[in-house]
């Protein structure tokens, strides 16, 4: 087999999940949402199936999805967008991000990533023949480190991949940060992805900006977007692509070849929630902020330290005063010793890194949870470590 894949394990996302089931924890852990999005969306998929959407629809996606999506990308990012031309439908953001490499990169390119990263970031460059450059987010504020950011720039960097609202920290890239992003790509001639499948869930007070609107990056940027994000519908995976012509068109040739296509019942349901759900998926964020409030109070009476954030159903939480000053526990070694002694699930920040030495005492939780199992998981943590404050 393939040699690279010796050095890759089962997604930190199973595993947790796994062993959440073995030992009846409440899963905070892997990202998906115990309300699922609208029944009208449901119908909507229902009737297409006894509606002869059974055969493989157009490769690119069906006409009235992508121009939904061009409509929703005008909408909520301020630029047009061709439905024809510019935009594309893919299995959920994964394939989109995966043929975003292979279309994109050409074998021995260089890409840049931060660390911590979604997880598929790294094996997708790399089945895509890509050469990875990391600049790690300064973990006291996620931060855009400018020093490492401009030095890990080089006449082979072929493209940036910026995801924000950000898996797993939460942080929704400031103008400045994505300012001075944009100046680097312009001035290094780079492609950006723009992985923005957290687009809506973001909290009060802070705002989603996409690094495309910036001078210079509308010709050069792709951004992604997620029906499992937008729709707390997970397990349908659409997804979808909009940018400049030229790029689309390339991304669009990997996934003829990739998946060639998505079903097309449920595109034509996600087209209609795009126009008609509006205000399911523009109330996420103040939905979620209420959720993470809480959680963040209980987590800080029991003795975590929580890390600030500005969107997404993530929180990162410091573990440090809850083991022996001494403790060589590494995050790994805690999330599974939560999971068995005290109920709960999370997952390890460390998986979220690719390079050798990530913090040791972060885990992250999912909070898209109902308020009931919120309170189970809190009360669960409290009577294991007790309550400090
Ligand atoms: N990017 C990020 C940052 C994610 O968190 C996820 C979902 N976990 C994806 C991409 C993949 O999205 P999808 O389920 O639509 O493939
Ligand atoms: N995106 C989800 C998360 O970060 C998980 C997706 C998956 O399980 N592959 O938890």
């Amino acid at each position: 087999v393939n040699s690279y894949l010796d050095s890759i394990k089962t997604t930190i996302f199973s595993v947790m999940s796994a062993l959440a089931v073995e030992h009846s924890a409440v899963n905070l852990g892997q990202g998906f949402p115990d309300d699922e999005g609208p029944d009208a969306m449901k119908e909507k998929a229902a009737a297409a199936l006894y509606d002869h959407n059974n055969q493989y629809p157009p490769y690119a996606g069906v006409a009235e999805l992508k121009q939904a999506v061009a409509r929703h990308s005008e909408r909520y990012s301020g630029i047009p967008v061709d439905a024809a031309t510019e935009t594309l439908v893919t299995v959920g953001a994964s394939e989109a991000l995966t043929c975003a490499f292979l279309g994109l990169v050409n074998r021995g390119d260089e890409v840049i990533l931060f660390d911590p990263q979604y997880d598929l970031y790294a094996p997708a460059a790399t089945f895509a023949g890509a050469v990875i450059r990391t600049v790690q987010l300064d973990p006291n504020d996620w931060s855009v480190p400018h020093a490492a950011m401009e030095a890990a720039f080089s006449e082979r960097t072929k493209l940036v991949l910026i995801n924000s609202p950000h898996n797993p920290t939460g942080k929704v890239f400031s103008d400045e940060d994505l300012a001075f992003i944009a100046g680097l790509c312009v001035k290094h001639n780079t492609y950006a992805v723009c992985d923005e499948v957290y687009e809506h869930l973001v909290f009060e007070g802070s705002h989603h900006r996409s690094l495309r609107t910036f001078p210079g990056m509308a010709d050069r940027a792709v951004r992604v977007g997620s029906a499992g994000k937008t729709f707390s519908f997970t397990a349908w995976k659409i997804g979808w692509v909009t940018g400049p012509a030229r790029l689309v068109t390339a991304v669009a040739k990997a996934h003829q070849f990739v998946t060639f296509t998505v079903a097309s019942s449920l595109q034509r349901a996600v087209a209609y929630g795009l126009d008609h759900e509006v205000a399911f998926y523009t109330g996420l964020g103040k939905m979620l902020e209420g959720k993470r409030a809480y959680l963040e109070r209980r987590l800080k009476e029991i003795g975590f330290q929580v890390l600030p954030a500005q969107g997404t159903y993530f929180l990162i939480a410091d573990f440090r005063s809850l083991v022996p000053v001494d403790s060589t526990e590494t995050d790994t070694d805690f999330s599974i010793r939560l999971t068995k002694e005290a109920g709960v699930t999370t997952i390890p920040v460390s998986a979220f890194y690719i390079s050798a030495d990530p913090p040791r005492t972060l885990v992250r939780f999912c909070f898209c949870k109902t308020d009931d199992k919120l309170r189970q998981a809190c009360d669960a943590l409290e009577s294991f470590f007790g309550k400090r404050r």
